[in-house]
């Protein structure tokens, strides 16, 4: 299914872009799941509306998208690829849009094992068809426990067989399709928990909490949810401290692919996340009418 924008968010950020493509006759899909605004007890520091919880201002901005037209599906985005248009793979289907606003909130927070950093680009990786290919024919490791580890998993396939998955003591919480592909494809997992990684510039190994050691070429990461910053990475978008680089139109480096809200830095506040994504729904809506 083709549609003119996909917003990968539904918090204020994308909630508010929609209000722009979808009134402005954009056919507009918003995937995603529990904004971060909807833990919060009492917001009473959101212009002009009176103090409520997070979870009520979600529900109306819901509301508010669907009666203009957006489309919601509370889908978790795995993969985009950009060719004539983006190509947007969540862990259930496929879906097409002519421009993509990311709005996932803030990336997620480091992976606590010790010397992840270190080897960041020296044996640990987080973008398995960027990066794969140095690795074929090599022992590489997936860590990760959901869904998007065994989407990066079945990329390394392409690549090499030795494959293991590092679920550091998280059970996995995945769809059961995967869980059979892993079991189909005989993928040894290890859920031990892992306390640092070592090797001189390279990574050459995994120490785990208890102390045992597993020899290891390279480790793509693949924590929890692809976030933010794990879609940069695919399609080449500039970064800067962790966050996505956009300029004053909400535009990232690549075009067609807009970004709002918390995931840019700044004010992480729902006033922010509101006014960017309001730039961001005008901008890509501007940029899909040229195309046509
Ligand atoms: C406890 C708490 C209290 C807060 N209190 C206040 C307050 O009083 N006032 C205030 O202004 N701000 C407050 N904030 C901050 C505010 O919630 C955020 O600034 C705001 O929600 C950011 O909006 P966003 O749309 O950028 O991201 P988020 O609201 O985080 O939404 C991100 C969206 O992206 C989706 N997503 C992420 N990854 C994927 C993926 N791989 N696939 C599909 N979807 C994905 C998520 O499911 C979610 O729908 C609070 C935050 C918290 C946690």
């Amino acid at each position: 299914m083709l549609y003119d924008v996909i917003i990968i968010g539904r918090g204020p950020a994308g909630l508010s872009a929609s209000l722009y493509t979808a009134r402005g006759n954009m056919k507009t899909l918003i995937l995603g799941k529990e904004s971060a605004l909807e833990k919060g007890k009492v917001i009473e520091n959101y212009c002009c509306t009176e103090a409520g919880s997070g979870k009520d201002l979600v529900e109306k901005g819901i509301d508010q998208a669907r009666s203009f037209g957006a489309e919601i599906v509370e889908e978790e985005v795995l993969d985009i690829k950009k060719d004539k248009y983006f190509t947007i793979t969540t862990d259930k289907q496929q879906f097409q849009g002519k421009a993509v606003i990311i709005a996932t909130g803030k990336a997620r927070t480091q992976v606590p094992i010790d010397h992840l950093k270190r080897f960041e680009g020296n044996g640990v990786h987080y973008c398995a068809i960027c990066d794969g290919f140095f690795y074929t024919g090599k022992k590489v490791g997936v860590l990760g426990y959901k869904d998007y580890a065994v989407h990066e998993l079945r990329d390394l396939e392409r690549t090499t067989k030795d494959i293991i998955l590092y679920t550091n003591g998280n059970e996995l919480q995945m769809s059961e399709g995967n869980k059979k592909y892993l079991q189909d494809k005989n993928i040894s997992i290890h859920t031990k928990a892992i306390k640092s990684l070592a090797g001189d510039e390279f990574l050459e190994k995994i120490i785990f909490q208890d102390g045992s050691e597993e020899t290891i070429e390279g480790l793509f990461v693949a924590y929890g949810s692809a976030s933010s910053i794990d879609f940069a990475r695919k399609l080449g978008i500039l970064i800067e401290n962790n966050n996505i680089k956009v300029d004053a139109e909400q535009k990232t480096s690549i075009e067609g692919v807009f970004a709002a809200g918390d995931c840019t830095g700044g004010l992480t506040q729902v006033a922010t996340a509101v006014g960017q994504g309001a730039i961001a729904g005008q901008k890509a809506k501007a940029y899909v009418q040229n195309l046509n």
